[in-house]
This record gives C-alpha cells, structure tokens and sequence, in this order.
C-alpha cells in the first residue's frame, strides 16, 4: 500500500517540498505520495488529528504551525525540544512524534555542501525569531569558538541565548547577544542571516566589517538574492542561499520516517535548474 505524507502550512502553494519529496521518492525507489496541505488558520490540530486518522504516516509542518505542532506532539525528539518547535511529525501507531530537521539541514549544507566546517570557527547568527532558534543548537553542537545572536529586539536575543545556557554547558563556546551597533569592529567567520527581511528586500543595518576573510554569509532564504546577499558579496564573503538547507531537511525528515538516506545533490541541482 502506498504510504501517504504532507507538508501542512498556511499559505503553501509556494512550497517546494512535494517536488523534493517526489524526487527523494523516486531516487530511493519508495512508495509514497507527498502532498501540500493548506490548513486554515484556526484549524491545524483538527487537520493533523483528521490527516492521521486517514492514515497519512506523516507530516513535514511550515509556516505559521511549527509552534503549534510542538504542542501537538505527544513525544519529542532532542532536536523538537531544544528547538521549541516541530517542523517534521511522524504518526507512529497512536502516537504523534514530533522532531525538528531544519537545524541539522543548515549545518549539513554548511560543512558537507559548502565545505565550510563550523568548529572553531566565529559565528554570527542575525535575528532571533523561530528559524535562529531551531538552528541554535545543532549550529553550537557543531563546536564554533563563538556564537553572537544579533536582532533588531535584541531583548529576544538576550533570552535566546540565556535559554541555551540553561539547557546545555557549551563552556567552550563564546556565546552572546548584540545589537546590530554592537557588530562595529567584530569579524566572523561565518555569518547566518535568519531574518525574514529577504522577503522585503530590506538591508540590514549590519556593517561590512562583519565578513572576515574567506567569510561565508549564509541567507536562510531561497529563491532570489537578497540585499543581505549582495551586501555580503561586495564585502568580498562567500555567498549561499538557503536552497540547500530546505533540500538537507528534506532528507532528513524523509530518513525519519521511511529509514533511507536520499542524495541531496542532484535534487539540489535539478530544484536550481
Ligand atoms: P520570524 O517571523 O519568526 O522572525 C523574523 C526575524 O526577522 C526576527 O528576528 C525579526 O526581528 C527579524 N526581522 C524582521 N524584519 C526585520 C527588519 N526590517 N529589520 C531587522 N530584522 C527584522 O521568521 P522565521 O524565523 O520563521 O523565518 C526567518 C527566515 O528564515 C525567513 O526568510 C524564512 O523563509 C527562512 N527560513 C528558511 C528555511 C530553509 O529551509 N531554508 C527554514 C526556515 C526558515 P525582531 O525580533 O526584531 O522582530
């Protein structure tokens, strides 16, 4: 029988996940169908409770639900917990596992693809919203020698930073929290921009002495070059999008639930062409 699975957000006709999905599908020679679910606004759990009880063995879960999937989950994996919200939930008998790929989607495009390896490296992480936070962890597990939040409210970042000292010693790790005039006269080696201001083509008020030599300036977002991206690019970083993490959480929700590892790389290069 055909085992059936969905990315459910509010709007999603933009996602991409069905065609990676399909391909992931295809590639490792599985038997399942992928479908984008439009929930209404008040109306996740019911879709959730209702997508299970058809069957469905689970759900990649997007914009604006991720909160609310951590609620409805009824076990939590590491990742889901320290992240605070669930992008991937598995339905395993009655149960609603809930887990969190996108953190180990960032830091695997960031070493394996970009060949950038994180540890011992300064990092600077821009904005404090739901994305930072669900990459906060795998990004410090993965060893940097510092790791600066900075946002706009830099209140959230201050209590971004204090909740992750409280959950794990990452004694080895410069952490803390800045506004954006605070970056004045600091380099990083890798600098992540988790802001949604991609979408609006707005700059940053970030200034170009951030990109240390050899720099990597990541945008999580995808699809086109944002003001952080071009900025990043005359200050003479290394420039990515963040096609290949969408692709690398892909895989890893796919491994979750049908136990097989896709190649991420043509899928990559057949999602850019
Ligand atoms: P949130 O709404 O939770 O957070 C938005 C963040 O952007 C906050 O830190 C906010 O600051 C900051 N921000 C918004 N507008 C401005 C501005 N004008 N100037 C400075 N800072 C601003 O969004 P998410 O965290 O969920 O998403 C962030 C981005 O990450 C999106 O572009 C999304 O597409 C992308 N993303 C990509 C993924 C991928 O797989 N590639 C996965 C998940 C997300 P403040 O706190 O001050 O409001």
């Amino acid at each position: 029988m055909t085992d059936q699975y969905a990315v459910v957000g509010h709007p999603i006709d933009h996602s991409k996940s069905p065609d990676i999905h399909a391909e992931f599908a295809k590639q490792t020679n599985q038997d399942i169908t992928y479908e984008a679910i439009e929930a209404p606004l008040n109306g996740f759990v019911d879709t959730i409770t209702r997508l299970a009880a058809e069957g469905y063995k689970g759900v990649n879960v997007t914009v604006p639900f991720k909160f609310e999937a951590y609620q409805c989950a009824n076990h939590l994996r590491m990742p889901a917990k320290h992240a605070g919200a669930v992008n991937t939930l598995i339905f395993s008998d009655s149960n609603i596992i809930g887990d969190n790929t996108d953190g180990v989607g960032l830091v695997r495009d960031i070493e394996k693809n970009l060949h950038k390896p994180i540890q011992c490296k300064r990092v600077l992480m821009l904005g404090a919203g739901g994305a930072a936070e669900g990459v906060l962890h795998p990004v410090l597990n993965a060893a940097p020698s510092q790791l600066v939040v900075a946002n706009r409210s830099v209140e959230k970042a201050v209590k971004m930073i204090e909740k992750v000292k409280s959950l794990v010693q990452y004694s080895s790790v410069d952490l803390g929290a800045n506004t954006f005039d605070e970056l004045k006269n600091q380099k990083f080696d890798i600098v992540i921009n988790a802001t949604s201001t991609g979408l609006s083509d707005t700059p940053l008020p970030i200034p170009n002495e951030i990109f240390a030599d050899g720099c990597l300036a990541y945008d999580m977002m995808y699809g086109r070059e944002t003001p952080f991206m071009a900025q990043a690019r005359e200050a003479g970083a290394r420039v990515s999008d963040g096609l290949g993490m969408l692709v690398e959480q892909a895989a890893e929700a796919f491994y979750c639930w049908r136990g097989v590892r896709p190649e991420t790389d043509p899928v990559m290069k057949k999602m850019r062409a």
